[in-house]
């Protein structure tokens, strides 16, 4: 078995990665440039974890293959479980989506008690978190990374280094001065902003309901909201806005914003909440894809994936199921191939994982006549037929349910366009017998009377 590897950066891409190579390795060193987390709350590099995070089905898979026990242990920590047909309600295209019992369970929890119970897993396993280090760069020699050197002067040697930095990581730079090219940027301007908050509602608002989430109206209304019954009872909410219509930091100008999204619902829920803590902001100006997979020549034992590689528009929710999804073929590439896993191989592999929803949340970028940018080729074709599909899936559970298959990337957008799904994309669910999908029992978005 391979000695040593590093892998640089320790939030959710970090520690997937390092779960993914304990197996392989005599021994894992995780650097992360921020002290120890001594409580379950946000990171200074991970400000994002302030907002609402929705991990998709497929990475719940995909972590607890990676860490197994992982959901059990979110459970365990007040994780709230909901039906993503039944207690997740989803406004989108000027409609609530169909409630029904999709049997496809999400978990809602803050983002740091996720990173929490994943960082707990993969300290249990043959991986040292070295927090406060930071990674001054990694040591490269006659095409090789052999190692990193941190700020405070220190080497460590290492048979495999992984970049799991994130969007501000230095290895275009890094490639640069070793003599390599950068890799090619694919960045589409969507100028987003969250601004969120943890609230403690009024007891008794809307029964049966873990999740709101009030998308944005394409072309005009370029506001949304998201609010998640997290643990403790509390709800994580967050407004976003595209294009600068950015939501405001003061408590009473919040609760108005989120009056103004499509639909009351989050209003309803701030109204008579109570904020702990204060809001924050967070602004996205760009989804960025850095196109790894498009060089020729590079270092050899040094890989890269993550936010690293690809950050997505965050209101898709991809970010985190497909950086577990990558650390999974990192795992089933070194078992092919050996600690000297070929770096085209790694990034096409991954490639393959990221095309789908980088096409997905790109070609929605252009629904907005702002946006600039990179575009996705056959945009314009793809929109019209997502604007059909959203059409008739407002009443029609059995076509909601395979796009939420898509969604949840547990399939291909492909998968839309086998004759059954289409026909009831372009014909309407008449044109096909239902699989009758059971009704969920409270059909309706109310509060409870009184309240
Ligand atoms: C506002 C927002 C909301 C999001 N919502 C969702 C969501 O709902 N669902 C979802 O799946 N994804 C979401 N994402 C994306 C998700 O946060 C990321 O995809 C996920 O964190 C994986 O990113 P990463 O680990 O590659 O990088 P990051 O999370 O950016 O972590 C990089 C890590 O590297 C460390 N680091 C950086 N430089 C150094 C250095 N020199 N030395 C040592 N350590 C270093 C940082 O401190 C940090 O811990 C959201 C993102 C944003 C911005």
């Amino acid at each position: 078995m391979p000695e040593h590897a590093i892998v640089m950066g320790g939030s959710v891409a970090g520690l997937c990665a390092a779960a993914a190579l304990a197996d392989r390795f005599e021994k894992v060193t995780l650097l992360e440039r921020d002290p120890v987390p001594t409580e379950v709350r946000p990171r200074k590099g991970t400000p994002q974890s302030w907002h609402a995070h929705l991990l998709l089905t497929s990475g719940q898979k995909a972590l607890d293959d990676l860490c197994p026990g992982l959901l059990a242990s979110l459970d365990e920590r007040g994780a709230v479980g909901a039906d993503a047909g039944k207690n997740f309600r989803w406004y989108m295209s000027g409609e609530w989506r169909p409630v029904f019992e999709s049997g496809r369970h999400v978990r809602l929890q803050t983002r740091s008690l996720l990173e929490t119970c994943l960082r707990e897993k993969v300290a249990a396993k043959n991986v040292e978190l070295r927090f406060g280090a930071k990674v001054d760069a990694p040591i490269h020699r006659d095409g090789q990374v052999v190692g990193v050197r941190l700020e405070d002067g220190s080497e460590l040697e290492s048979e495999l280094v992984v970049d799991t930095m994130g969007r501000g990581t230095k290895t275009p730079t890094w490639l640069e001065e070793w003599g390599y090219r950068r890799p090619p940027r694919q960045a589409v301007r969507v100028d987003l902003a969250y601004c969120s908050g943890l609230f403690e509602v009024r007891e008794g608002l809307f029964p049966g309901v873990s999740a709101f989430l009030i998308g944005a109206q394409p072309p005009r209304l370029k506001r949304g909201a998201a609010a998640f019954k997290v643990e403790g009872g509390r709800w994580m909410i967050t407004l976003f806005g595209y294009h600068g219509d950015h939501a405001p930091l003061e408590f009473e100008d919040f609760c108005e914003w989120a009056k103004t999204a499509a639909c009351a619902e989050v209003h309803h829920l701030l109204d008579g909440a109570t904020l702990q803590g204060k809001l924050r902001r967070f602004k996205y100006p760009q989804q960025l894809r850095s196109r790894y997979d498009k060089l020729r020549s590079f270092p050899g034992r040094y890989l890269v994936l993550g936010d690293a590689v690809c950050s997505f528009d965050p209101v898709f929710g991809q970010g985190m199921s497909v950086a577990a999804r990558e650390a999974m073929i990192l795992g089933e590439l070194i078992d092919k191939q050996g600690v000297g896993v070929r770096h085209r191989s790694f990034q096409n592999a991954i490639a393959r994982v990221i095309d789908d929803p980088w096409q997905m949340a790109t070609t929605e970028a252009y629904n907005w006549p702002e946006t600039t940018g990179w575009k996705p080729a056959g945009a314009k074709l793809l929109q019209r037929f997502t604007a059909r599909l959203h059409e008739k899936a407002a009443e029609d559970p059995e076509l909601y349910d395979a796009f939420l298959d898509v969604v949840h990337l547990n399939e291909r957008p492909a998968s839309l366009f086998k004759p059954r799904v289409l026909r009831r994309v372009m014909f309407g669910a008449r044109a096909v017998p239902a699989k009758s999908l059971p009704p969920a029992s409270d059909p309706a978005v109310e509060p409870e009377p009184g309240a």
